[in-house]
């Protein structure tokens, strides 16, 4: 007798900008999935968390959210940034209020402390770099999502006056230094290349960088086969553009890796393409998988977001779910399409938001 198939719940969180609309393209496309495949099922709950709630309530989540949201297998968000009123830059919610309120006010009590940016140039989409084929460009950045950079810590004093002081702290602490670089370590050795390049500016700040160099020599005896190596952060942009073939998997702090990931998904073609895992390895809490990119105010409405890292992070969260199979078909599909040139104007397109979304959805169904 063959087992009924598993059905994983699904929290939504579309929240602000074009986050509804690649939220809503991602689960057409995961339901078409399911319902081809037939070997899993997905039950999803949407939740209204977004900046027009923080603006008419104070809060983005509503007391007892984050209790609710514990229940769910995975989380699927969309993107969280208020559009500004009188210029883009100066959004009517800062941002960094609407990002403490939702996007880390989550993050960090589910202990989401590996976030996960896996970046490559499709079959048919093109990087801007010259001579950068598919294949030369196929990474995984890993980034510290719990401390560091963003810790929260500071403070300011004397406000206005001329010897006004702000300080933001960067805490690295051995806890969370050694399990992230064991699991940076861990998904290079799962990788064909099985490379890891680990990312400081240690030259320059010489307490908590150095000691995250210490932790990568210490960890890096665990994986003899994992090929090893060091960069500073300034030259690591310069070894993506110019040698993007000699990197595979690569970990960096939280603040290095924010930019280095946005320069990755521009170099694979798009900012539109790219997923973000936040994942608690130790799966006590759900992990919570989004596109990379924001809330794009400038293309609200108009059709043409690109669903592509919607549509990746999809996979991502059913590979999490281990749905590996599943996962790869979405992927290929989606590869499929893009080889055929249903790209949206972002990757030098003319597709909208509609026909790429309703060409995998077609294409799933032709594979299977
Ligand atoms: P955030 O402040 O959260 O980063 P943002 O509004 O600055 O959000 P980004 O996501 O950083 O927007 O994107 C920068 C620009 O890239 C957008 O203004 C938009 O033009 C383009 N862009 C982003 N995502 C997409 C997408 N999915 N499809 C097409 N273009 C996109
Ligand atoms: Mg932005």
């Amino acid at each position: 007798m063959s087992t009924p198939p598993k059905t994983y719940k699904i929290a939504s969180i579309p929240a602000d900008g074009i986050g509804p609309e690649v939220i809503q393209a991602g689960i057409e496309v995961l339901q078409t999935l399911s319902k081809t495949l037939k070997t899993f099922q997905l039950d999803f709950t949407h939740f209204d968390w977004n900046s027009e709630r923080y603006k008419s309530t104070g809060s983005y989540i509503p007391e007892g959210g984050l209790e609710e949201l514990r229940k769910f297998d995975a989380i699927l968000f969309g993107a969280v940034g208020a559009p500004g009123k009188l210029m883009q830059w100066v959004p009517d919610v800062p941002d960094h209020i609407s990002l403490w309120g939702l996007r880390l006010a989550i993050c960090q009590p589910f202990q989401q402390y590996a976030n996960v940016r896996p970046t490559k140039v499709f079959r048919g989409t093109q990087s801007p770099l010259r001579n950068c084929n598919v294949g030369d460009l196929d990474w995984v950045i890993i980034r510290e999502n719990s401390e560091g950079e963003y810790a929260g810590q500071g403070g300011r004093s004397h406000r206005g006056r001329p010897w006004e002081i702000a300080t933001e702290v960067s805490i690295f602490t051995r806890h969370s230094v050694e399990r992230l670089m064991r699991f940076a370590f861990e998904t290079a050795q799962s990788r064909p290349r099985k490379t890891l390049t680990c990312v400081t500016k240690s030259n320059a700040q010489r307490h908590g960088m150095v000691l995250w160099d210490e932790i990568a020599s210490e960890i890096s005896k665990e994986f003899p086969d994992v090929k090893f190596d060091k960069m500073l952060v300034d030259a690591m942009t310069a070894r993506m553009v110019l040698n993007p073939a000699s990197l595979d998997t690569v970990v960096a702090t939280n603040l290095h890796a924010d930019i280095l990931s946005d320069l990755a998904a521009a170099l694979a073609g798009s900012i539109g393409i790219a997923p973000t895992s936040n994942l608690d390895p130790t799966r006590e809490y759900p992990s919570m998988f989004e596109p990379i990119h924001g809330s794009a105010f400038d293309i609200v409405g108009k059709g043409v977001a690109n669903p592509v890292a919607t549509f990746w992070t999809a996979a991502e969260m059913l590979a999490w779910l281990g749905e590996q199979d599943a996962s790869a078909k979405l992927l290929e599909a989606v590869e499929n399409v893009c080889e055929r040139g249903t790209i949206t104007r972002d990757l030098g397109g003319k597709s909208s938001t509609k026909e790429v979304t309703t060409a995998v959805q077609e294409e799933i169904v032709k594979m299977l």
